[in-house]
């Protein structure tokens, strides 16, 4: 396509994407901030809000790097709850737990380091399981939803937080212009790695459109499934039950 899309084999891709979070584990949480302008962390509290998670339930934030979710999920389940932040990545997980104990959140907080297209939990553990920006970065995406589905209690919600596509032309073309010409010198200047931020900008444009995401969901199981655009559709909050 015009943006120069690279079909990647299936090996090269795991291998890119953990050099990828190898890679800005450090300067994560600062380019969050700074690429999105500070609004990542509105779309993070309202997909909180979205899983209407209460006291005392069990949590699997999957994905969940250095742990903003967890966070805000935490104040939700309360001492009597539970919340696993989970991650493929070690550097990632290491610098969110790190990050967890500094705001003195500990005791109803587990961390496991797992792949999303396999998880190494039981069936029907978890009240709600929710991937925050981070389905784009699996390979087998209906497999890592399989195996939420599975974990996932009877009565529980799987909550997916990600990248989506605008809804309207104009968000498009101002989108396109800043992800594909402003992020990566962003990258490049702040985080010294312009070719990561480049690979976000072209997995958000391979990640399925809202509709497509809504029937995969449905195909591993879950039911009720809706979404809610946030921004314009920069990026939607997708939601499915385990009846
Ligand atoms: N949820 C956090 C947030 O919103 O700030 C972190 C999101 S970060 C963009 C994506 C995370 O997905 C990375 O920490 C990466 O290691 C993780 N990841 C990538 N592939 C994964 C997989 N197959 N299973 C579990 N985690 C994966």
């Amino acid at each position: 396509t015009h943006f120069g899309f690279k079909q990647v084999a299936k090996e090269e891709k795991v291998q890119m994407v953990r050099s990828v979070f190898d890679s800005v584990a450090g300067k994560y949480d600062i380019m969050n901030d700074l690429m999105s302008f500070g609004i990542h962390r509105i779309w993070k509290r309202i997909a909180v809000q979205l899983s209407n998670v209460r006291s005392g339930e069990s949590v699997l934030d999957l994905a969940g790097g250095t742990g903003d979710l967890t966070m805000l999920f935490e104040k939700r389940v309360g001492k009597k709850g539970q919340v696993v932040l989970a991650d493929i990545n070690a550097e990632m997980l290491r610098n969110g737990r790190d990050r967890l104990i500094d705001h003195g959140i500990i005791g109803n907080i587990r961390f496991a380091q797992v792949n999303a297209e396999c998880l190494p939990f039981e069936d029907n553990s978890f009240d709600c399981v929710c991937i925050g920006f981070g389905l784009r970065n699996v390979t087998d995406k209906d497999a890592a939803l399989r195996s939420m589905y599975r974990v996932l209690k009877p009565g529980g919600r799987v909550i997916v937080l990600e990248f989506s596509h605008p809804t309207d032309k104009l968000t498009e073309k101002v989108y396109d212009f800043y992800s594909f010409n402003l992020m990566p010198k962003i990258g490049k200047f702040v985080a010294k790695d312009e070719e990561s931020y480049r690979y976000l900008a072209e997995s958000i444009r391979m990640h399925p459109k809202q509709d497509e995401l809504k029937k995969m969901m449905e195909n591993a199981g879950l039911e009720r499934c809706e979404y809610f655009n946030l921004s314009q559709g920069i990026v939607a909050v997708h939601r499915g039950y385990k009846i």
